[in-house]
């Protein structure tokens, strides 16, 4: 017997880990919990809301882990967890011991964190930042939108999933209204002064979309502090109030609830780990890696996710073993579509120097601000092939 792993969440995270595990030691006995058959990506879902593709195109499903890797999968919630016990309780009532345990279940939304946004509220006002259902509410308010109107996102300070992902889709739904309801704004409120490739962006939207797109941070009364979701109104910091046609509310968020139950979140709400392994700093024996952890400066991403899940995956397979695991590297590339020719991109290599993980000095960087639009098509492509690279190495 070489071990019983359970993991927790099959999305960027999970899958990884599942698969990195068998394919690192055949031999421990991988068991997958996750309640959705199909998993949506949010990756390319700005694509979806913007008509640009379909929600099947970014659905993947976990017959390569069952088939070929020998990954048990069992659809499922993790209700709670005892980390002296080693135990795992499932929605269906089932309980399962595990010698080791790996957490990757995302984010959760801060309910009433901003006053009037509830769970209930989402199905008015979209958050969109699970992709699925939330995904075609958004999409359906944009189709529903009059010529002329107002789309409004809401967008909270960090840290969040995918730093550049409000901006991402700020420029999508330009190039769905700039061809179909041209006379129409997009009105971004943020709660902070500033955001990722923020260069980038501002010069590619003043380019292609002209004035469609207006940003206020939060000096400039950006932070929204109330929603009344059936009327599809907002109010900010300082009083004022804002109308929209389409509302997308993107929360404050926090580690999944499960990361809770097994006690490894600190009291920011997201979970410490040893960046060497990621493990919990709290609880032995739980490994957590993705959204739910504090791996600054790795960005929440997909990619990031991805790059924990191996780093994660072969830390494990060491432990079980009995030798020490290897030092880690991980990579982070966050490529953005200002539309379905336009890319740009930020990445950075990272590893660990005094117990912190670091940028590698010299790594990485952003787009050039002045590429040309051969670079920037370019770019395009090579975010396509990203999203078919990363989704068969964690999916197949
Ligand atoms: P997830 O991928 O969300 O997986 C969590 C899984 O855990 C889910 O399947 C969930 O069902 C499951 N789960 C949760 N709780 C439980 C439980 N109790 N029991 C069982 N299962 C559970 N990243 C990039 O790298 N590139 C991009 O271009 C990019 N674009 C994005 C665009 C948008 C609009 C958004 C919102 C995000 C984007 N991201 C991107 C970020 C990326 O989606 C996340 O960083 C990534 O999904 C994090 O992986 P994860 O494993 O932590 O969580």
């Amino acid at each position: 017997h070489a071990g019983h792993v359970i993991v927790v969440g099959g999305g960027f995270g999970g899958a990884t880990a599942a698969k990195y595990i068998k394919r690192g030691n055949p031999k421990i006995d991988v068991t997958l919990i996750e309640p959705n058959s199909t998993f949506y990506t949010c990756p390319f879902s700005n694509l979806v809301l913007a008509g640009e593709r379909s929600l099947d195109s970014i659905g993947h499903n976990y017959d390569e882990l069952k088939n070929v890797f020998g990954v048990k999968v069992i659809h499922a919630f993790a209700e709670d967890i005892d980390g002296v016990a080693h135990k795992v309780t499932l929605s269906t009532g089932e309980v399962l011991s595990y010698d080791r345990l790996l957490l990757s279940p995302g984010i959760d939304m801060r309910w009433n964190a901003i006053e009037g946004y509830d769970q209930a509220a989402s199905e008015k006002a979209p958050h969109a930042w699970k992709a699925g259902n939330q995904t075609l509410l958004l999409r359906k308010q944009l189709e529903e939108m009059e010529d002329g109107g107002t789309f409004v996102m809401s967008v909270p300070a960090d840290p969040f999933r995918c730093p550049p992902g409000p901006y991402e889709r700020a420029s999508l739904v330009a190039h769905y209204l700039k061809h179909h309801k041209p006379r129409s704004k997009i009105l971004i409120l943020d709660s902070k002064d500033s955001f990722s490739k923020q260069g980038l962006f501002t010069n590619a939207w003043k380019e292609i979309y002209g004035d469609m797109i207006e940003w206020v941070g939060v000096s400039g009364d950006g932070r929204v502090v109330r929603v009344d979701a059936d009327k599809r109104e907002v109010e900010t910091e300082f009083g004022t109030l804002h109308s929209a046609s389409a509302l997308n509310i993107i929360p404050p968020q926090k580690a999944g609830f499960i990361a809770d139950r097994a006690g490894v979140t600190n009291e920011s709400g997201w979970v410490p780990v040893n960046p060497n392994t990621f493990e919990s700093q709290q609880v032995a024996d739980i490994y957590v890696v993705g959204d739910a952890t504090i791996a600054a400066p790795m960005p929440k991403s997909g990619f990031a996710a991805n790059t924990q899940g191996k780093v994660a995956a072969a830390a494990i397979v060491a432990s079980l073993a009995g030798i020490t695991a290897p030092d880690p590297y991980w990579a982070n590339t966050c490529y953005s579509l200002v539309n379905p020719d336009y890319g740009i991109s930020v990445a950075g290599v990272y590893k660990v120097e005094d117990n912190q993980i670091i940028t590698v000095p010299g790594s990485g960087g952003l787009s050039a601000a002045d590429a040309s639009s051969e670079i920037r098509q370019a770019e395009a492509a090579y975010a396509v092939g990203w999203y078919e690279a990363i989704t068969q190495d964690t999916w197949g």
